[in-house]
């Protein structure tokens, strides 16, 4: 495929190795964000009525600053990372060198377009690596403004834009490359992986999954339903984070009701279809779906919807049991049903029972119960008493695990993921005779040596640069120790 070998020759030509040259695409990237917010904003509009506030907390900001980190800490990524030595190596430098890879593929999502598919990139660039993006046909508004802007702010050969369809998607999958990054449903992740692997390629694979919440009854119930809501209903339950459903126990679940029936009254007001903050499903193959997953449960808010508009109201079920329809897969939509338990014990027994989800999480006022959630159930990543916020700590790894994913990133994780991470000794030509216990004719007096020489560790500090009093006080005592060496080695006598 053209743009895959175009890309790797100008990956080849050696010119997205230089920091300057990576910050410099940085910058010009987020001057795509500064120039053309508004037809980025249009085109969000037209593809899922995405919010103006929306778009800036849950695109925009996110990618400045993911901008900014990389940009003011790219030095410090990039740089060798000394390591813990031996006595062995004292004399050695060793470090980790995290490198390019080469040509990454990064296959974005549509739900969020602008930030599942450039986050990566961001990774990417500073990292060193050509990529080809692949943004959602789904998202076909911000898909074409992508790969209209993409070019005329960033080198085009390194950063080539494919958009199209599941025929294209495929065809990349064809190719070799150094690296997927892939966003979207398991399904799909499983094709991406089974490609991935007839060329030995590593994946990153953030996908979705029933995200669970707990809500514990001896909790601020009001304050927890506000935080729900907020999260659920967020860009239409089109999150993948999103609170997938509610576990509580049968003597909260009407208080709960109420408590959200309140808060979508505040936030969207008497009918959300004519808020200008409450968003619209993706198309109608999705609409249709969302509402498909209502049969057989019972409906205690919400319940309204509208084809034309691709518009469902925040539905709330009440009392839905474990096998109905809607508990079978991934909801992604404004439908969010309520299981209820008879504690903590079931609410842990009840999620352990299910792929391991991409977010959990744990509303309350007894720090005892988020510490055996926590301890007792595993997730990509946990918010007590909130949602959707880890996402938003750049120094925390944003991905999941099982089913929900493999390999986390966000600012230096994005980092690290896409770079690898090179073992480096170099080590001098000279002191051959500190070499000898480990050469042959060997004895039990050289083995004896060979096997303190390199099972005594040394502190990380005793390396090139490092000023601190440990490091001073390790160089003395690794000067002392190359001292006593020299004597027991001058002294050595051939083995037997
Ligand atoms: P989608 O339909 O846009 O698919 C994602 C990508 O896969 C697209 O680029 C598409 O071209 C490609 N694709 C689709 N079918 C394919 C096939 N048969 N072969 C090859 N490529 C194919 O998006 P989606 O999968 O509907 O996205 C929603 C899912 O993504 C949800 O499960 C959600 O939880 C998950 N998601 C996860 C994250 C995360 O960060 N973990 C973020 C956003 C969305």
């Amino acid at each position: 495929m053209e743009v895959v070998e175009q890309a790797r020759e100008a990956f080849l030509s050696g010119r997205s190795r230089p920091l300057k040259f990576r910050v410099q695409q940085l910058k010009s990237l987020r001057r795509l964000f500064q120039e053309r917010e508004e037809e980025i904003a249009a085109a969000l509009k037209q593809d899922i009525n995405k919010s103006q506030y929306d778009l800036q907390l849950f695109e925009l900001i996110g990618i400045q600053s993911e901008i900014r980190l990389a940009i003011e800490r790219l030095a410090e990524w990039a740089a060798p990372r000394p390591v813990e030595k031996s006595l062995l190596t004292l004399t050695d430098r060793v470090f980790i060198q995290p490198e390019p890879l080469g040509v990454v593929l990064i296959i974005g999502a549509w739900n969020y377009p602008w930030a599942v598919t450039l986050q990566p990139l961001i990774g990417a660039i500073a990292a060193g690596n050509a990529a080809v993006v692949k943004p959602s046909e789904l998202s076909e508004n911000s898909s074409k403004l992508l790969k209209e802007l993409l070019p005329q702010y960033l080198d085009k050969e390194l950063y080539p834009v494919v958009t199209g369809g599941v025929p294209e998607t495929q065809e990349l999958l064809r190719q070799r490359f150094d690296h997927i990054f892939y966003t979207g449903n398991p399904a799909v992740g499983k094709l991406v992986m089974e490609a991935a692997a007839r060329h030995l390629t590593p994946v990153i694979l953030e996908l979705g999954g029933k995200s669970p919440c707990y809500i514990d009854k001896d909790c601020d119930i009001t304050v927890a339903c506000r935080r729900v809501t907020w999260g659920k209903f967020t860009n239409c339950g089109q999150t993948c984070i999103a609170p997938d459903y509610i576990l509580c126990e049968p003597s909260i679940q009407d208080r709960v009701l109420e408590e959200i029936r309140t808060t979508l009254q505040e936030f969207y007001g008497d009918d959300p279809v004519t808020s200008p903050d409450y968003g619209r499903i993706i198309n109608v193959r999705h609409f249709r779906r969302v509402l498909a997953l209502l049969e057989g449960s019972e409906i205690a808010l919400g319940g309204q919807s509208e084809e034309s508009q691709r518009y469902i109201a925040p539905t709330v079920l009440r009392d839905v049991r474990p096998d109905s329809k809607v508990m079978q897969e991934e909801i992604f939509g404004p439908v969010l049903p309520i299981v209820t338990v008879s504690g903590v014990d079931e609410a842990i027994s009840f999620i352990n029972a299910r792929e391991k989800p991409l977010a959990l999480y744990v509303f309350s006022s007894r720090k005892r119960v988020i510490k055996r959630m926590i301890a007792e159930t595993s997730s990509g990543g946990v918010t007590a008493n909130d949602v959707l916020m880890h996402y938003t700590v750049p120094s925390l790894p944003f991905g999941g695990v099982g089913g929900s994913g493999m390999g986390g990133y966000h600012g230096r994780h994005t980092f690290d993921q896409l770079s690898h991470q090179r073992s480096c000794l170099l080590k001098p030509l000279a002191l051959e005779g500190l070499n000898r216990a480990r050469y042959p004719p060997q004895g039990p007096a050289r083995m004896r040596r060979a096997r303190l020489f390199m099972q005594t560790p040394l502190c990380r500090c005793c390396q090139p640069g490092c000023v601190c009093v440990c490091a001073v006080l390790a160089s003395i005592t690794a000067l002392g120790l190359l001292v006593a060496l020299l004597v027991v080695l001058l002294k050595d006598t051939p083995a037997s």
